[in-house]
């Protein structure tokens, strides 16, 4: 049997390890939730959310996993037959593309290779061209968890403007939200979706929508059918620090206790810190001598690494190797990456210890499994984190 004795280690890009302080937060007794106690924490809950995602507009909190906010985005402002466009980035993007399908919109998808960022310029042709203005929403993720690849929002913004175009920009923020810089209100994005279970540190089960005045707006006209992810019958009881329904009261208790212990370490060191990982474990896989997936240096991302296995190994016996002998889950290879690539997510409640041991397990896993590879990868991390520690905690 194996062993299992110390903590497992749980490196895939969510749900991620939820810190002690948060599992301690989440165990109180359940409240009323429409009497006063839940009401003023409720009120005090929804005005701190908007910080994570650096916004004064409201942020709407499903109970659901992000692809319900997805829905949400989609069914309270467009209408049937509408046009929308989606940047492919991954699995992600393709997902979404099929929901709206789903939905009886009519996608459009800007190709990509699945190893770099959404396109800005291709957006920006590709919106000039639409002179009649049919497309009413462009969907674009931040973070495609399947590639590690990130797209720039703030140029997908100034390609949008350039074209001078009216479409919704709509962000999924599922795997990036409080791990990379995010900016709703300054980078004009209509509607922001997010997760719990990633750089948030809860379990999975809330989903959030950021939304800006013209989504509003839009919503007031759109007509496709919404019922339990309506806006409006949140919005019009959000004020008062409740829900129309029963909501997910321990998760509500989990998620202030993860917005205070994001701010008491910072936003900025918060995206500092996992860019610095994500640094490290690059660095190492350049040192085994294998391919990291996202070919775009520009795109990396600071959440997820994925990694190109050598021909004629499969990534998912890797990854079994890896869990059976040293108790760590690592990312699978979505869709076209099946077997083909493995991924370290460096994303939440991980710090420059728990990235060491995860990429010791990789580069032993590496060695059992006999996949060709250099040694030295741990100690290139290990070099490249001891350099990054700031000079006043080296000389602490
Ligand atoms: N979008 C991205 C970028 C994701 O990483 C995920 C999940 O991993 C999803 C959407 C789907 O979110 P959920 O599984 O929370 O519904």
């Amino acid at each position: 049997m194996a062993n299992h004795a110390g903590r497992h280690f749980l490196q895939i890009p969510g749900p991620t390890p939820v810190p002690e302080r948060v599992h301690n937060a989440m165990a109180r007794s359940m409240m009323d939730h429409r009497g006063p106690a839940f009401c003023e924490f409720g009120q005090k809950l929804f005005a701190d959310v908007k910080g994570i995602f650096k916004t004064q507009q409201p942020v709407i909190i499903f109970p659901s996993s992000g692809t319900g906010s997805w829905e949400a985005a989609l069914t309270n402002t467009l209408s049937p037959g509408d046009h929308v466009l989606v940047m492919e980035t991954g699995q992600f993007a393709v997902l979404w593309t099929k929901m709206a399908e789903r939905m009886g919109l009519k996608p459009e998808v800007i190709a990509n290779d699945w190893r770099s960022g959404a396109d800005a310029n291709a957006l920006e042709a590709r919106l000039r061209a639409d002179s009649s203005q049919q497309i009413k929403a462009v969907c674009v993720v931040q973070n495609e968890t399947s590639t590690g690849a990130r797209t720039h929002i703030d140029e997908i913004r100034k390609a949008m403007d350039a074209a001078g175009h009216s479409a919704l920009l709509m962000v999924d923020t599922i795997s990036s939200l409080a791990a990379m810089d995010y900016r709703h209100d300054e980078w004009g994005v209509d509607i922001t979706i997010s997760g719990s279970q990633k750089g948030l540190m809860l379990p999975p089960g809330l989903s959030f929508t950021a939304v800006s005045q013209k989504a509003l707006a839009a919503s007031k006209k759109a007509t496709l059918a919404r019922a339990y992810f309506s806006w409006d019958d949140m919005l019009a009881i959000n004020g008062s620090g409740t829900f129309p329904y029963t909501p997910p009261i321990g998760l509500l208790f989990g998620l202030a206790e993860t917005i205070t212990m994001l701010n008491e370490e910072g936003l900025s060191n918060v995206f500092a810190r996992h860019e610095r990982l994500a640094e490290a474990t690059r660095r190492a896989v350049k040192a085994w001598g294998l391919e990291v997936w996202c070919q775009d240096a520009r795109a990396y991302s600071p959440v997820v690494t994925a990694v190109e296995m050598p021909e004629g190994h499969n990534s998912d016996a890797f990854r079994k190797i890896v869990l059976e002998n040293f108790n760590m889950s690592l990312g699978t290879g979505l869709s076209k990456l099946a077997g083909k690539a493995f991924r370290i997510a460096h994303l939440g409640y991980t710090n420059e210890l728990t990235i060491m041991g995860a990429l010791a397990g990789v580069e032993m896993g590496l060695e059992l499994a006999r996949v060709p590879h250099n040694k030295g990868g741990v100690s290139a991390a290990m070099a490249y984190l001891a350099q990054a520690a700031s000079p006043a905690t080296a000389q602490a």
